[in-house]
């Protein structure tokens, strides 16, 4: 968090960051909170939102309050957006953040996995979205953004589902920023690349295992451009850009935040080893 920069721009403002008791969401909330905004922050019930509504609870950050619910159930996102209502009465900030990693085989295809996948991936976008309109119409000037990945450009092998998902988020957010145009609503798409969160620690050590991570993070900082894999603050940093009003000209956009990472052409590891 950048505890030292106090311009309190979002001051009045309110947001939503779904999956954000961990990681690119947590980041996120804190930055908002610190630049003054109110926040929600959802997750699935579990050690993760315990450990964020710990911190909460500890006053470091009062402006954060956390609800339970699993983007995936339109009857929980029903009841969040319900009690949204009653505390923030209008929505400024949705961030569409939310999201499992998958890896699968094709020759082992699971059409319940894929479902699971498209469902918290992708769905979970279009329920919140639907269900924060009615807010967010009465917002002065709201503002979308949804989390995509890397992967929803260039890929490793055996990730088929997840990188469905996540391409399937750059048209999603296309189309969202023509739909919702009219109504003053501005829908961008923050594409990260390798950021060092739980999730990303945990496909590693599956991956890699008895691989040290810090080696792991210096092998994939040697790759990129910047010299460093990313933290959630540099993706937070994005998504507060694209939400605020700097980028009121901005809608429909995917941000590539990777260090980098994409202008990488694999075939030149045959010369470079
Ligand atoms: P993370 O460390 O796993 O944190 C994700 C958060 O989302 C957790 O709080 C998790 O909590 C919550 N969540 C998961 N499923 C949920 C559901 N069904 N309903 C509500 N909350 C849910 O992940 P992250 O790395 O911060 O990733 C955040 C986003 O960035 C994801 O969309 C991911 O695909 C994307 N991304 C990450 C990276 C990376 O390198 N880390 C790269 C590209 C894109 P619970 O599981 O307890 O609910």
């Amino acid at each position: 968090m950048s505890s030292e920069n106090h311009i309190e721009k979002f001051k009045g403002r309110s947001a939503l960051v779904t999956g954000g008791a961990a990681g690119i969401g947590w980041a996120t909330a804190c930055t908002l909170a610190d630049a003054g905004a109110d926040v929600a922050i959802c997750s699935r019930p579990g050690k993760t939102l315990d450990g964020a509504a710990e911190k909460i609870a500890n006053s470091k950050f009062p402006k954060i309050s956390c609800f339970q619910a699993d983007v995936s159930s339109d009857r929980e996102m029903h009841g969040l957006f319900a009690e949204l209502a009653t505390k923030f009465g209008q929505l400024d900030f949705l961030v569409n953040n939310a999201g499992i990693d998958s890896f699968c085989d094709p020759a082992d295809f699971s059409l319940a996995q894929f479902r699971h996948v498209m469902d918290v991936n992708v769905a979970s976008v279009f329920l919140a979205v639907s269900e924060a309109l009615p807010l967010m119409r009465k917002a002065k000037s709201a503002s979308i953004v949804n989390v995509g990945s890397i992967h929803g450009h260039l890929t490793t092998s055996g990730r088929a589902d997840y990188v469905t998902s996540k391409t399937a988020l750059i048209g999603a957010t296309r189309a969202l920023a023509l739909d919702l145009g009219g109504v003053g609503i501005r829908v961008n798409l923050v594409s990260p690349g390798a950021i060092e969160t739980p999730m990303l620690v945990r496909g590693w050590e599956e991956k890699a295992p008895g691989i040290d991570i810090n080696v792991l993070k210096e092998r994939a900082g040697a790759l990129h451009p910047c010299g460093r894999i990313g933290t959630p603050q540099d993706i937070a940093n994005a998504i507060l850009f694209l939400l605020g009003e700097e980028a009121g000209f901005i809608t429909g956009a995917d941000l590539l935040v990777d260090g980098g990472m994409h202008t990488k052409l694999a075939i030149s590891s045959i010369w470079e080893t």
